[in-house]
């Protein structure tokens, strides 16, 4: 068994790890980790097709107030509004900085950088780089972060645990899936940049690996998670996949037809249309399909068409070129000629760990960005291309106010306990055995069918009690999982049996948040509760673990500069 040490410990490897490590790996003297449960650049990041949402243009007609405005509105009041102006007003020089990495943004005929239109956002600002600016972003992360030698990298490492002792960080322990190893590695500080774990839905927009486990463990140990019950659908998940066809698919003109071939979103948001903010298109969507006016679907995929045909190839192969080849590979279908079927698919989590304007959680050491974290930037709906921007920010802040911590500590924490790791490894591969009853998979597969059904873009009380009780009986049945196989080197039958159990509490983190919550706002839309309701629901939710479920607190939402207004697009 072996023990390493690092003084700053960056756990995930996606847009908001790469750029924390960076950050921290530029102080010569601390020793740096990344560690990521896939090789490093198969991190969910690279998926990000549209954009990465700054204001670039001022003297055009942009500004950071109106950057602000349109964030705030979005997330229906739910966000902090000092957090978003500090992020409106740091993300244009991560644009430039991605520049001089060498990133190759798309441009305009003049060679200033392009920008496009996204949803709920009243100026072009969302710079992209084709339709693969995840991609892009992660290159360019990836290969700036090779001038630092002071970087180990534990690439394909599954991290189990965060080890704290006295409300301070010392460590996490880990396994390696390409050797077996189980080992521990003790630090100074932590960045928790896991991302999020929409798996725990059926027809989602995720990649496979993004099941939730930093959040998961960041609860167990004893972190609040905030606003987990505002879940993002995307109006354009792709039949029946679910892969994304991105929102610059309709930023770049594209039209939502419903079955009598009309432009339905001229109803339900007459400004904006099809780039109006997600939830409300998601709404429409669902409604359209609801009253009959959808196309019938596989499994009660039930769709509508997103028509791209009136762009013409030359745009269309030119700005959304990764989508003609989903499109073909995937459905047969060339956007040029025919239209894409779609609905709304799970895609993103506006909730996560709870932390401050400065990353910070509530634990000594430990900071958490990105898509793990809530530092409530999104509040109750995120807009689109703001998840990438919040990821190179509050990377970047992470790995900052980390490396600094760490510079300051003279030793290591001690461990909670001589045996942690010991203790930790038993727990991981002794707790499952050969001859027990259940399936991972199809445990897995019963939550998510759960929650598409239940906990999806319109809620009632009576469906989240349903799911919550289905949630439950499922984590019962969790200890009579059955692990066939008994080796360690790249066993997915016991790594489905953990991340399972991850799901697992973050979904009922979600139902009991959800039930809670009497009102609609945002992403959460309950039909039993159809207004937003500020006297009492204007405040965060935060949820502590207990080992008999979530207990639920509140606080209160900073407001600066606007109060809460309808919302009207
Ligand atoms: C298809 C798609 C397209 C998108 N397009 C856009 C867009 O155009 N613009 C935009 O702003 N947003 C977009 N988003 C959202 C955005 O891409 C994500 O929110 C963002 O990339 C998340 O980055 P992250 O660094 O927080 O986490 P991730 O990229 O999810 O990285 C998580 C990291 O944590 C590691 N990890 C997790 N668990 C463990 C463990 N147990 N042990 C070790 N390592 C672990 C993983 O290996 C990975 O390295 C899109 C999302 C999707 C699904």
């Amino acid at each position: 068994m072996m023990s390493r040490k690092h003084d700053v410990i960056v756990l995930g490897s996606g847009l908001a790890g790469l750029r924390a490590a960076i950050e921290a790996a530029r102080s010569p003297e601390v020793d740096v980790a990344i560690i990521s449960k896939v090789q490093l650049m198969r991190s969910h990041s690279v998926c990000a097709e549209g954009g990465t949402a700054a204001v670039l243009q001022p003297e055009e007609g942009d500004s950071f107030e109106l950057h602000a405005w349109d964030t705030t509105r979005g997330a229906d009041f739910l966000c902090d509004q000092d957090v978003v102006m500090h992020f409106v007003e740091e993300i244009p020089k991560e644009i430039l900085l991605l520049e001089h990495w060498g990133i190759p943004w798309s441009r305009r005929p003049d060679g200033r950088v392009a920008q496009r239109s996204f949803g709920g956002h009243s100026f072009n600002r969302a710079v992209f780089a084709a339709d693969k600016t995840g991609f892009f972003e992660m290159q360019a992360l990836y290969d700036t972060l090779q001038k630092y030698n002071n970087v180990s990298r534990y690439d394909e490492c599954y991290v189990t645990s965060i080890l704290i002792k006295d409300n301070v960080f010392c460590g996490i322990t880990a396994w390696d899936l390409t050797s077996g190893e189980f080992f521990l590695i003790q630090g100074k500080a932590l960045v928790i940049a896991t991302g999020g774990a929409c798996r725990m839905f059926g027809f989602t927009t995720y990649s496979l690996t993004a099941t939730g486990d930093g959040l998961a463990m960041a609860y167990r140990t004893g972190l609040p998670i905030k606003d987990l019950e505002f879940v993002q659908f995307h109006p354009t998940g792709l039949v029946p996949s679910g892969i994304l066809i991105t929102e610059a698919a309709r930023s770049e003109g594209g039209y939502l037809l419903n079955n009598k071939g009309e432009r339905f979103m001229e109803k339900y948001a007459p400004t904006k249309k099809e780039v109006a903010p997600r939830d409300i298109v998601s709404r429409s969507e669902i409604t359209e399909i609801e009253e009959g006016r959808g196309f019938p679907g596989p499994d009660g995929l039930d769709y509508l068409h997103i028509d791209l045909r009136h762009l013409g190839a030359d745009k269309i192969n030119e700005r959304l070129p990764m989508i003609r080849e989903i499109a073909i590979k995937l459905n047969f279908i060339d956007p040029i000629y025919d239209p894409i079927p779609i609905r709304p698919a799970a895609h993103y989590f506006m909730g996560g760990v709870h932390t401050d304007i400065g990353g910070a959680t509530l634990i000594e050491g430990i900071w958490a960005a990105g898509e793990a974290a809530c530092v409530s930037l999104h509040g109750a709906n995120r807009l689109g291309s703001n998840s990438t921007a919040e990821c190179l920010v509050w990377g970047k802040i992470a790995g900052d106010k980390a490396v600094k911590h760490a510079s300051k500590q003279r030793a290591f924490a001690p461990l909670p306990k001589e045996t942690a790791l010991q203790d930790e490894e038993a727990r991981i591969f002794r707790r499952f055995n050969a001859d027990a009853k259940e399936s991972a998979y199809a445990l897995r597969r019963e939550l998510q069918k759960t929650m598409d059904s239940q906990v999806a873009v319109f809620r009632t009380g009576s469906e989240l009690e349903a799911a919550l009780n289905k949630v439950r009986e499922l984590k019962q049945r969790l200890p009579d999982i059955q692990v066939r196989d008994r080796g360690r080197i790249y066993n997915t039958d016991l790594l489905s049996a953990l991340e399972v159990e991850n799901l697992l509490d973050l979904a009922e983190v979600i139902v009991t948040g959800a039930l809670a919550r009497t009102e609609s706002r945002g992403a959460h839309s309950r039909r039993d509760y159809p207004q937003r309701d500020d006297t009492n629901w204007l405040m965060h939710t935060l949820a502590y673990y207990t080992p008999t479920g979530p207990r639920i607190d509140y606080i209160p939402v900073t407001i600066t500069m606007w109060q809460p207004v309808e919302r009207k697009y």
